[in-house]
């Protein structure tokens, strides 16, 4: 089964376990509308090429849509439909007043040069004009999509209004309305969602011994701020492999490694190992923060980890769900443990709309408070109601929109 198909699944057991309408399923399964845009750029060579795009916008009941844009050659309808419901449900479990969007181009960013990226992204929002706005569609960066394709897209937008629109996109560079801490709000989020699993286990943050699989933006934060809460980074692995170290690896030695050579398993302090010996490792948490479906029915039952925090989208399939929970290991779902990153977007947008600046500490210390709420919101139902964290966390967005949708009068209100 695809994640789309999955997505819906756990989508319906929701509604029917909440006792909701099952209206709302019928508002969920679908995203409320998808756009299919074709944007002919002139590429260097002075011939014009077309560009397939997509944004799929989900569902709107608690606020605009809000996600990312991916550029990739692999972007296809269902990816960015399934991607626009976790949207959905991540900010219904964090409580930011969005709703999912998602949005992709069918490109090889790659071996595009940079004019031909600012001419595409520039096209983007000439196609969508009328289906994006501050109010309506906020888009940010994603898989190859990054601050300075935020800033032409925010200038695009702009000039098309005629004055400048800071809200339309998030994620951008700090001279045109970005945020502070944005960088790192996705990994700053996920050590708070990991800091509350441990107490809840009983583990301290000190000597917490952590494999994290993914040293790209998101799992390198992260395991700096492990480590500087006296985690012990025991394992690290990227695309070309990983290393281990029992007695742990310093993140600074390998940011700096992976800058000189591109990948941290060629740092010369530690045990070269596999990436599939990384999720299987002795650890105290597994932190996947690289792709979707590594933890699968294949691995999941050798999994060593008491918690598994997912900072990626989607890295545990069902079948390996169901293994790591009669395991009794602890696994935060990446609607709640990535969840910081659209946090912190939201908190840019509300600057942009205020055009008032906060301190990066101002930033942080809410990040705090939104990120263990939603931690002890989905916590406490999972024990009340005895279901998995994922479980719970999908019922409480469920919930949140469901209501939602009978206040507002989409569904008829249950009896
Ligand atoms: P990134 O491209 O910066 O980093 C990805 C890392 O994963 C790279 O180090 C890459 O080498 C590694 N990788 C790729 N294939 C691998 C494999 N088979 N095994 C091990 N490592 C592999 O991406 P990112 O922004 O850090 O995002 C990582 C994940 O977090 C994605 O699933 C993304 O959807 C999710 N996420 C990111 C954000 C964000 O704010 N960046 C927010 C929410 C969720």
């Amino acid at each position: 089964m695809g994640i789309l198909e999955e997505t819906k699944g756990l989508i319906e057991v929701s509604v029917d376990e909440l006792g909701l309408p099952k209206a709302v399923y019928q508002h969920l399964k679908e995203p409320q509308r998808l756009l299919i845009a074709n944007i002919p750029i002139t590429m260097d060579n002075g011939e014009v090429q077309s560009f397939t795009a997509f944004r799929s916008q989900h569902c709107n009941v608690l606020g605009p849509f809000k996600g990312g844009i991916r550029y990739h050659p692999e972007v296809c309808m269902d990816e960015v439909k399934a991607l626009s419901m976790w949207m959905s449900l991540k900010c219904a479990v964090v409580q930011v007043p969005y709703g999912g969007g998602k949005g992709g181009i069918i490109c090889d960013a790659k071996n595009m040069s940079e004019d031909e990226i600012e001419r595409l992204s520039r096209g983007f929002v000439r196609s969508m004009l009328k289906i994006i706005g501050p109010e309506q569609d906020i888009p940010a960066p994603d898989v190859y999509t990054n601050p300075q394709v935020m800033a032409w897209m925010a200038d695009e937008y702009s000039m098309a209004k005629g004055h400048n629109a800071w809200g339309i996109v998030t994620g951008k560079p700090l001279i045109v309305g970005g945020s502070l801490g944005r960088l790192e709000a996705t990994s700053r989020g996920c050590f708070f969602v990991i800091n509350e699993a441990c107490s809840k286990l009983g583990l301290s943050l000190k000597g917490l011994r952590v494999a994290v699989q993914g040293f790209g933006n998101v799992g390198s934060y992260a395991a700096q701020l492990l480590e500087n809460a006296g985690a012990k980074i025991v394992g690290v692995s990227d695309s070309s492999g990983g290393i281990a170290n029992e007695a742990g690896l310093s993140v600074d030695k390998l940011m700096d490694c992976k800058a000189k050579t591109g990948s941290v398993s060629e740092y010369a302090n530690g045990d070269k190992i596999s990436n599939e010996q990384l999720l299987t490792m002795d650890c105290d948490v597994l932190t996947p923060a690289a792709l979707e479906n590594q933890i699968t029915g294949d691995n999941a039952s050798d999994i060593k980890a008491k918690i598994v925090a997912e900072a990626a989208n989607g890295p545990t399939n069902a079948e390996a769900d169901k293994i790591l929970t009669d395991k009794g290991v602890l696994v935060c779902p990446d609607i709640l443990a990535n969840a910081g990153g659209v946090v912190v977007s939201y908190f840019e947008w509300v600057q942009d709309i205020e055009s008032f600046y906060w301190s990066e500490e101002q930033v942080n210390t809410r990040l705090k408070i939104k990120m263990t709420d939603a931690f002890t919101r989905v916590y406490d139902f999972s024990q009340r109601k005895q279901v998995p964290m994922r479980k719970a966390a999908y019922m409480l967005a469920v919930q949140r929109m469901g209501e939602a949708m009978q206040m507002r009068g989409w569904v008829k209100k249950a009896k």
